[in-house]
């Protein structure tokens, strides 16, 4: 009996394994497709939490979950380890150091940068919180601060090891700045008894008048009070005109010296897509068409923070929900098109968002109501239990948050 050949299957390439990516590539996984999910990383980031590694609330190993163990049991797709260092819109072909690799249909969601706007000696002496290697170093530093502090005999060199400054106000500062003063507690009151409490400054730096842009005024009101009864300086419309390497200088003249500053105050679109030659708009980020296609290329798709898309006139947020659905968008439509249907227009569905402050403080908005304090938090909670993949990460997470209720810290160790 002779065997019946058969027609190739597109070969989708997913570009980036965050929460665009990997839905995509989920939600391709029973598509007769072939595809290649590629990240320059081996693990996938659960970034939400990241500003708890910084803080030691949790390991850096919590938050992170091998690529090729969540796409383990799709037999249409493989992992492909490399950074993509070129896209060939007109030959179809990314390109790695020393690979290539051809495509019908492309998929690029490699994420978002921190963004320093161009203020002088912010890049250089700022420490950025967006990868797990930032985070732990963000880590370190505190730690090494307090190291260094509790040998140091002059009182303003100690002053200046142990005041820390968070630029941003947005959700991830105010969450680092909580999740910073209970670290700073915690060293203080168990491992650092000869260090004076006056001598330690948590300062959370916003250049608009109110904390937490996006949420409703009454929830940055209702956080700058939660944060201020925990010891943080929130400083309102204070623009940083310039850092160096021991100081924050404010717009307003004002100085403020820190040997840590942490950078949470912005992202911008993966700035790769410019050196590719794409077409980039507000915020370095791909405007597209409804259906997340490149106008004009209908076999590429973008999601995720790199995808610009307005809804009722304003850009849709960086954020991992936006993602998710934008991931899960862009598969439904490969199969549309492959299916010769119109692809259909990506709307995204808001169900709210929240930010915590310090331990069981919370505040947010849960299907348009604002919610506030302990039911803020059990919904974070849930919301950041359940959406990381992987049983024994979640596991070792709520572990870690159990022991943190008495007071310590799980991760304070200057690693390596
Ligand atoms: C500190 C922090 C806290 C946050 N907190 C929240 C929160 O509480 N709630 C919320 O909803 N959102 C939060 N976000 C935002 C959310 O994490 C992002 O919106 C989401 O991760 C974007 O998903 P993405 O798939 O577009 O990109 P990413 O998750 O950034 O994934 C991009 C992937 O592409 C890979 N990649 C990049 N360039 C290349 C290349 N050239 N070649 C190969 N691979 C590449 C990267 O390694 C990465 O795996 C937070 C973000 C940060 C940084």
């Amino acid at each position: 009996m002779g065997g019946t050949a058969t027609a190739p299957r597109p070969h989708v390439v997913i570009v980036g394994a965050g929460p665009a990516g990997l839905w995509a590539a989920r939600r391709l996984g029973r598509q007769p497709v072939d595809i290649t999910l590629v990240d320059r990383n081996n693990y996938h980031t659960f970034q939400p939490l990241l500003w708890q590694v910084a803080s030691g609330t949790v390991g850096p190993e919590e938050i992170v979950t091998p690529i090729r163990s969540l796409v383990r049991r799709q037999p249409n797709t493989r992992f492909a380890w490399m950074e993509v260092q070129e896209v060939d819109l007109e030959r179809r072909l990314v390109r790695g150091a020393g690979q290539e690799m051809a495509y019908d249909l492309l998929v690029l969601a490699t994420g978002s940068a921190t963004h320093f706007y161009g203020i002088p000696g912010a890049a250089e002496h700022c420490l950025p919180l967006k990868t797990v290697a930032e985070a732990v170093a963000l880590r370190n530093q505190v730690l090494r601060c307090f190291e260094r502090a509790v040998l140091e005999e002059s009182a303003e060199v100690r002053r200046r090891l142990l005041t820390f400054a968070v630029v941003g106000g947005g959700p991830t500062g105010v969450e680092f700045a909580g999740g910073l003063a209970e670290l700073v507690k915690s060293l203080r009151d168990r491992d650092f008894p000869g260090l004076r409490r006056e001598e330690m400054r948590v300062v959370l730096l916003e250049a608009l008048d109110g904390l937490l842009g996006g949420f409703p005024p009454q929830l940055g009101r209702f956080a700058a009070r939660h944060l201020a009864r925990m010891g943080i300086e929130v400083r309102l419309g204070a623009a940083v005109a310039e850092v160096t390497p021991q100081t924050v200088w404010l717009k307003d003249g004002a100085l403020i010296e820190a040997e840590t500053v942490a950078w949470v105050a912005g992202v911008q679109g993966d700035p790769a897509a410019r050196a590719w030659g794409l077409p980039v708009g507000r915020g370095g980020r791909i405007p597209l068409l409804p259906s997340l296609q490149l106008p004009g290329h209908p076999e590429v798709y973008v999601a995720g923070d790199l995808a610009h898309q307005e809804q009722e006139g304003h850009p849709l947020p960086m954020v991992w929900a936006v993602a998710v659905q934008q991931g899960q968008m862009v598969a439904r439509n490969i199969a549309r098109q492959l299916a010769g249907q119109e692809p259909m227009a990506f709307r995204y569905r808001d169900r709210g968002s929240l930010a915590v402050l310090g331990r069981m403080g919370g505040v947010g908005r849960l299907w348009g109501r604002p919610v506030t304090g302990l039911v803020a938090w059990l919904a974070w909670a849930y919301v950041h239990l359940t959406t990381p993949p992987g049983w024994r990460n979640r596991l070792v997470v709520a572990l870690d948050w159990v022991w943190d209720l008495g007071g310590r810290r799980a991760n304070q160790s200057i690693v390596r």
